[in-house]
């Protein structure tokens, strides 16, 4: 079901104090009730995550899950196991993943269904270079990413997921993609998914703060945000959540 979400990437950040900190400043914030709001921790941290919010209004995601499920995988962590610790999303295909870890679009899809197999809503990210933006592919790289998954989901799994639009140009850049050129990709990608298009929650992400989160949520097609740097701040965090 379409629904909104703000979603907290702390890629390798944190430390059992900072973890503590962090999550205790976050519980003293109220945060619309229309708003599912998400923290996704290093995989080390999930428990000690998943014991501190240990509440309704924030959910715990991981940043990333096996493409199998079982078995000698050596440093994997499987969709079984972050089931264990209440993880109810993950994040999957981030750039960082694709660029570090040489993750493909058929990686990417093979790891949404590990996680849907396990009740785990996957949040597929996909995204285009500078380079490939500069050349006018935008539209092309992002639909073969999202095209990957078509080919590997049913449609009910599809109905499943949630995608996040990040143009790598974006990450950790202070650069934002400006809300008609985000709206652009994400109406692109809702036509693709065709029937599964109307259910599917499209958040966009790349340097979303509590200064440009409002108009990013004014366009139609944007469900709300995948944010990095800006969720490690109890304050910026809760603003952009409450920027609808
Ligand atoms: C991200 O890592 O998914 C991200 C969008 O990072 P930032 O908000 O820091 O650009």
């Amino acid at each position: 079901m379409r629904r909104s979400l703000v979603v907290g990437n702390w890629k390798m950040n944190g430390s059992l104090v900072q973890n503590k900190d962090l999550v205790g400043a976050l519980k003293q914030k109220s945060f619309p009730s229309n708003v599912e709001v998400v923290v996704c921790p290093p995989t080390v941290y999930l428990p000690q995550v998943a014991d501190l919010v240990n509440e309704d209004s924030i959910c715990v995601g991981a940043q990333d899950v096996s493409h199998q499920a079982n078995g000698a995988y050596t440093g994997d962590t499987a969709a079984e196991m972050l089931k264990e610790f209440a993880c109810q999303y993950v994040i999957v295909g981030h750039s960082e993943r694709r660029e570090y870890q040489r993750e493909s679009n058929t990686t990417v899809a093979e790891k949404c269904l590990q996680a849907l197999k396990n009740n785990i809503t996957p949040i597929a990210c996909v995204g285009e270079s500078l380079e490939q933006r500069e050349q006018g592919a935008t539209l092309s790289v992002i639909s073969e990413q999202i095209q990957a998954l078509i080919e590997r989901l049913s449609e009910d799994q599809l109905k499943s997921i949630v995608i996040a639009y990040e143009p790598i140009w974006a990450i950790g850049t202070g650069l934002t993609a400006t809300p008609e050129q985000a709206q652009e990709v994400h109406a692109a990608i809702r036509e693709q998914l065709a029937d599964a298009g109307s259910s599917v929650s499209l958040l966009y992400g790349g340097s979303v703060k509590a200064a440009n989160a409002a108009e990013l949520f004014t366009q139609k097609d944007i469900d709300g945000a995948l944010v990095g740097g800006a969720s490690l701040d109890a304050d910026d965090f809760c603003a952009i959540a409450n920027s609808f």
